[in-house]
């Protein structure tokens, strides 16, 4: 089944028993919440893009596992050309939100999934499989909108999870009954987790046997009882609040949330993965890989809005064909589309984890992705930011502009060339200083499938050193043996390569 926006956002408007809050007010319809409203719409646009001409097919997938049409946002990559389209799907997105629209990393969580129910399925436990493809056609049947909830708060960070002095520092089954489990333990930072039906949570890092209780994963729709969600704040976030047109917003946002699980019941059917603790390396391999690729698109589409507000903004002031300006704006394109570059490569170069399909990006370039857009975003920003001058830091307020007493002085001192508008010119710096200083585009580049330290392991995992050394060895003619693999690249299989 296909929804449309409109019946997502229906479908998300009452909660009875999930407790959300905002700014230290509980809320309980998210879709008229002020600050949550733009939050609303940009996880809309997911839906709305698979009724679109021009993402239509980007956005829409035929799904083997329910014989229909479903929104990519729900599909199971059958190859790689699932998952170019994901890439170029996630930087259409962007241009049409300026911000982050959140649906990815449920998806990501279904990929995962997908992928580690049927290795332990192939390694004859199918349990786990059954229950995910039953749960996999309840979200494809009723096109869900899921978050995908991993980061645990985790506490002192050199400490395993049960070594832990709180013991819920990371999300945990206190309770197993003949009907389910129960789970206590909270999230951070997870995505969109105001606007979802629901939620799928998933282990955060390898864990040991003694860890056995925090190895588990299972899903529940947001309006659960006991479940808590506190929305965070973002930089320039009450001016939603103010009802203006150019400085609150116009575009659309995104937020993050904690979500905490306060004793929450889940039924045995919607759990998948418990207490195998052998499965959670791969699991966090698998799923960190699958995220790492996607920012090479939606960051790359932020990167666009970013670039075209600085050439328009550079007209403004009548610099735009001027040789610095243009190696600026030269720079900022090789940056951006290094990013969505890498992102592609993963995901022609993907492969298959499983007998019967289950595609997986090449993790080697999926880190190189994610580790360019934990640096790239920041130049970028840096660069727009010398482009457009430092009104774009300093500019008045849109209520100045329509403050009858100074709006013709504005007017006449904030205008550049003549023929464009100082009003233009606001709008643009607005939405310049919104997107090129926000959350989405700079500190989720970071943070976002894992800090900049994660994907170091992974070079250091998955690059063949020896080989390399080896090649070096014997183009110096030092005595020794190459064995020439086919593949060019030293690179060494990842964990879940190797299952
Ligand atoms: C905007 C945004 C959106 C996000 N969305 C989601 C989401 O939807 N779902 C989700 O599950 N997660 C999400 N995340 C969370 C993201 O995956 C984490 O922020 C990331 O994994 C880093 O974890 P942390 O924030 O707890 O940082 P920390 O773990 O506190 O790391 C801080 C620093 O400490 C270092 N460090 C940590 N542990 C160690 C150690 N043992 N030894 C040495 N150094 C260490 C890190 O390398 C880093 O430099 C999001 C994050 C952001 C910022």
């Amino acid at each position: 089944m296909l929804r449309t926006g409109e019946q997502y956002v229906e479908g998300i408007r009452e909660r009875r028993h999930a407790k959300i809050y905002v700014m230290g007010k509980r809320v309980t319809d998210v879709t008229t919440n002020l600050f949550l409203k733009p939050s609303v719409l940009a996880f809309k646009a997911t839906f709305d893009a698979a009724f679109q001409e021009d993402t239509r097919d980007l956005a829409r997938a035929f799904s083997p596992f329910i014989n229909e049409e479903v929104n990519r946002f729900v599909h199971i990559h059958q190859g790689p050309q699932d998952l170019v389209a994901k890439v170029k799907l996630l930087r259409r997105l962007s241009h049409k939100t300026g911000t982050c629209f959140q649906r990815c990393v449920g998806w990501d969580a279904l990929n995962t999934l997908y992928i580690v129910t049927g290795k332990m399925a192939e390694r004859g436990d199918g349990v786990y499989r059954e229950r995910f493809l039953k749960y996999l056609e309840h979200v494809q049947r009723r096109d869900l909108a899921l978050a995908g909830a991993m980061t645990d708060v985790k506490g002192v960070r050199t400490l395993r999870p049960s070594e832990q002095p709180n013991p819920d520092a990371y999300v945990r089954v206190v309770e197993e009954r003949d009907d389910g489990i129960v789970v206590s333990g909270a999230k951070a930072n997870i995505t969109g987790v105001a606007a979802v039906d629901e939620v799928v949570v998933l282990p955060t890092r390898a864990m040991t046997e003694q860890d056995a209780a925090y190895a588990v994963s299972f899903a529940v729709p947001l309006d659960t009882p006991g479940v808590v969600v506190v929305v965070g704040r973002q930089i320039n976030d009450a001016r939603r609040m103010e009802g203006g047109d150019i400085d609150g917003v116009p575009y659309m946002a995104h937020h993050e949330g904690l979500i905490i699980f306060n004793n929450v019941f889940v039924p045995w059917d919607r759990v998948f993965m418990y207490k195998d603790w052998r499965w959670t390396g791969p699991l966090v391999e698998i799923f960190a890989s699958f995220h790492r690729q996607g920012y090479g698109g939606c960051k790359s589409g932020l990167g666009d809005v970013i670039i075209g507000a600085t050439y328009e903004l550079a007209k403004t002031i009548g610099v735009d064909n001027k040789p610095n300006v243009a190696d600026k704006l030269a720079e900022m394109v090789f940056l951006n589309e290094s990013m969505y570059s890498a992102g592609l490569a993963a995901s022609w170069e993907g492969s298959k984890l499983l007998k019967e399909g289950g595609w997986w990006v090449n993790p080697m370039y999926a880190n190189v992705t994610k580790h360019l857009v934990a640096r790239f975003p920041y130049e970028i920003s840096k660069l727009a930011h010398d482009i457009a001058g430092g009104i774009v830091g300093t500019a008045p307020s849109e209520f100045d502009l329509k403050n009858e007493e100074i709006k013709n002085l504005l007017e006449k001192y904030l205008q550049g060339v003549p023929e464009i508008p100082a009003e233009e010119r606001l709008r643009l710096v607005r939405l310049l200083e919104n997107v090129s200083v926000s959350v989405g585009f700079l500190i989720e580049s970071v943070h976002g499938a894992g800090s900049p330290a994660a994907q170091k392991i992974m070079f250091n995992r998955l690059y063949d050193y020896e080989k390399a050394g080896e090649i070096a060895k014997a183009l110096s003619r030092i005595k020794v043996t190459v064995k020439w693999p086919k593949a060019p690249e030293p690179r060494r299989p990842s964990e879940s390569e190797k299952l």
